[in-house]
């Protein structure tokens, strides 16, 4: 088992593809793992928005966190993510290359997450993000993160809401 977006990361730029990576974590579960690996790599910045009732209980560091209370809907996450966009762009670190953790385990239905995103607001979510970076020129990859639920259909509904975002960002 081995830790994908941190591997990633360390890869792209020891292979020179990139010099300052974002690590975006939008998994409703902190991105502790990721956040202890790279806690030392300052050329990688690791930026997480998650449950605060969500495991872990002990959360980890990373370089930036944006904790949401268990219950929050679409506007609360929106809101926080325009707030961590902002944050990034007021930060020092310009990076060349993002990593985009899409999770679903934020939406309502989830049987693990705690938050309550509709499927309308998760693709806003990932709409704000695609389009924030598109705009700044940063080349974007998502991933597909948690998502769990009753039946394999609903998961993949809900983990098409990426397509469907870059889809609508990037053909234009
Ligand atoms: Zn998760």
């Amino acid at each position: 088992m081995f830790n994908d977006l941190a591997y990633t990361a360390r890869a792209l730029i020891q292979m020179k593809l990139a010099k300052r990576i974002l690590i975006l974590d939008c998994d409703v579960h902190q991105g502790d793992g990721t956040a202890s690996i790279l806690s030392n790599d300052s050329n990688i910045l690791t930026c997480s928005i998650h449950c605060s009732e969500n495991y872990p209980l002990k959360k980890a560091n990373s370089d930036l966190d944006f904790p949401i209370s268990q219950g929050s809907g679409d506007d609360d996450y929106l809101s926080i993510l325009g707030l961590c966009l902002s944050q990034i762009d007021h930060s020092n670190f310009s990076p060349d290359f993002v990593l985009y953790d899409a999770a679903v385990d934020v939406h309502r239905n989830d049987k693990l997450g705690l938050l309550k995103m509709t499927s309308q607001g998760i693709y806003e979510r990932d709409n704000v993000v695609l389009s924030h970076f598109k705009k700044k020129q940063v080349p974007i990859a998502t991933t597909i993160g948690g998502g769990y639920g009753e039946t394999h259909q609903e998961v993949a509904q809900r983990h098409s809401i990426i397509f469907q975002a870059v889809k609508s960002v990037f053909s234009v």
